[in-house]
C-alpha cells in the first residue's frame, strides 16, 4: 500500500488497494480482462501465468480486505461465499470431526451435511450460544475434533457465541477454527485478533454492499494457509471473475459510511418494533432484553444491522400468515432473500425448505438499508397496523 501512516479502518477502505501513484496513473485499478499472460521459462510463485492462477483485478480487494481483518495476510476471492466455504471445509482431514453451529447459513450446515452423509468427515451440530455445550464437543468420549465453524451473531436466529473462550479453547487443543464473519464485516468484529485461523466472508452481502455481484473470501492467519487455500482455488477453479471483483472494491469503499448509518437505524426500529403489538419478539443483541447483549456488547463494535422479529398471530390467522402478510404490505421494503445492500430487504425464513424447523415459521428477517430511518419505519408500521389482532 502507497501510505505510509497507520490508517483506521474506515480510512483502509477508502485508500487501500490504488494503483501506484505517478503522474497521470488512474486513481483506480484497471478491470483486466485476459485469461492468459506473458512469459517465458519455469513458472515461478510470483508469476500470473494464467487466468485461473491469478488475475491483478483481485488483487486491490483482497489487500482491503487482508488489511481490515488485522491480520498480515491478504485475502483470497471466491467465485461465491460457498465456494469459499467449500475450500475452508477442505482443510478437514478425510473422516475427520467438524463441530458447527446448527444455526450457520443454511447452505454451510447443508454442504457439510452432504460431505458427512459421504463419510467424508463427521459433523457434531451445537448450540454456539451455549459455551459449555460447544466446550464439550469440542473433546467428546477422548476423541478431539479437527475443525470448529464458528458464526456469530447466527443467521437467522442473531444468537451471539463467546469468541474469545471458544477461539482460545480451540486453539489450545489444536483445532483450526473458521470464522463467518458476513453478518458483522470486520468493522464490527475482528475475528484474527480475538485468535481465529480463517475467516469467511460472503462478499455477496455487505462488502460488496449494493445487491449487484455474488463472491466470497476467506482471510488466513498465516501465510501457509494462504498457500493452501491458493492452491485449492487454483486446482478447483473456484475463482471470481474481473468485474465482479472491482465491483466489490468499489462496493467496499463505502463500507464504513453505510455501516454507520445502517446500525443507527437497526438500534432504532428494533427499539420501536419491541413496543409494538403485531410483535411478539424482537432479536436484535442492540436490545438490552436480548439474550446475546451482553456478549455483543463485549465483542462487537456496533450491533450489526440484521434483525428478526417474530410476528404475532390474531384474527384466526397463525404467526406465519401474519409474517407473509406483513412482508407482502410493504413498499419501501423490499421482499427478496439476502442482505448486506443498501437497500432493505425483508423475507419470512421458512420460506426456504431447507431452513431448519428449530427457526421460529412466523420468524422474519430484516435487513437494515441506508434508507431514510423515518421511511423505513412509516412502512413497516403502517404494514404492521394492518394486521389483524386478537
Ligand atoms: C450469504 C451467506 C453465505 C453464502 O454466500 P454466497 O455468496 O451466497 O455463496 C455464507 N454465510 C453467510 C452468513 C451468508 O449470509
Amino acid at each position: 500500500m502507497e501510505h505510509s501512516l497507520p490508517l483506521n479502518p474506515d480510512s483502509v477502505v477508502v485508500a487501500g488497494g490504488r494503483p501506484a501513484r505517478e503522474r497521470d496513473g488512474a486513481v483506480n485499478p484497471p478491470v483486466v480482462l485476459s485469461s492468459t499472460f506473458v512469459g517465458t521459462g519455469p513458472l515461478g510463485p510470483g508469476d500470473r501465468g494464467y487466468g485461473r492462477y491469478a488475475n491483478p483485478s483481485w488483487e486491490p480487494f483482497e489487500e482491503v480486505l487482508g488489511e481490515l481483518e488485522g491480520g498480515t495476510e491478504p485475502a483470497l476471492l471466491f467465485a461465491s461465499g460457498l465456494a469459499a466455504v467449500s475450500a475452508a471445509l477442505s482443510l478437514v482431514p478425510l473422516g475427520g470431526i467438524v463441530v458447527m453451529p446448527e444455526h450457520s447459513y443454511a447452505g454451510t450446515v447443508q454442504q457439510a451435511a452432504e460431505l458427512a452423509a459421504k463419510g467424508l468427515l463427521s459433523l457434531r451440530l451445537v448450540d454456539i450460544t451455549d459455551t459449555e455445550q460447544v466446550l464439550s464437543a469440542l473433546r467428546r468420549e477422548g476423541v478431539s475434533a479437527d475443525l470448529l465453524w464458528l458464526e456469530s451473531p447466527t443467521n437467522p436466529m442473531l444468537g451471539v457465541a463467546d469468541l474469545p473462550v471458544l477461539l482460545a479453547a480451540a486453539r489450545e487443543a489444536g483445532i483450526l477454527t473458521v470464522v463467518d464473519n458476513t453478518f458483522c464485516t470486520p468493522l464490527v468484529q475482528q475475528p484474527l485478533t480475538l485468535g481465529a485461523d480463517l475467516v469467511l466472508h460472503s462478499v455477496t452481502k455487505y462488502l460488496a454492499g449494493h445487491s449487484d455481484v455474488v463472491l466470497g473470501a476467506l482471510v488466513p492467519r498465516t501465510a501457509e494457509l494462504r498457500s493452501t487455500l491458493l492452491h485449492h482455488r487454483t486446482i478447483h477453479g473456484s475463482i471470481a471473475g474481473p468485474w465482479e471483483a472491482w465491483l466489490a472494491l468499489r462496493g467496499i469503499r463505502t463500507l464504513a459510511v453505510r455501516i454507520e448509518r445502517s446500525q443507527v437505524t437497526a438500534q432504532l426500529l428494533a427499539e420501536r418494533l419491541e413496543a409494538h403489538p403485531a410483535v411478539e419478539r424482537v432479536r436484535f443483541p442492540g436490545l438490552p432484553s436480548d439474550p446475546g447483549h451482553d456478549r455483543a456488547r463485549a465483542q462487537l463494535k456496533g450491533f450489526g444491522s440484521i434483525l428478526c422479529i417474530e410476528v404475532a398471530a390474531g384474527g384466526g390467522r397463525s404467526g406465519a400468515e401474519n409474517a407473509d402478510a406483513l412482508v407482502t404490505g410493504l413498499g419501501l421494503w423490499l421482499p427478496a432473500t439476502s442482505l448486506g445492500g443498501v437497500e432493505s430487504l425483508i423475507e419470512r425464513r421458512r420460506r426456504h425448505l431447507a431452513e431448519p424447523h428449530s427457526v421460529p415459521d412466523n420468524l422474519v428477517r430484516l435487513s437494515v438499508g441506508i434508507e431514510n430511518a423515518e421511511d423505513l419505519w412509516a412502512d413497516l408500521e403502517r404494514s404492521l397496523d394492518a394486521l389483524p389482532r386478537g
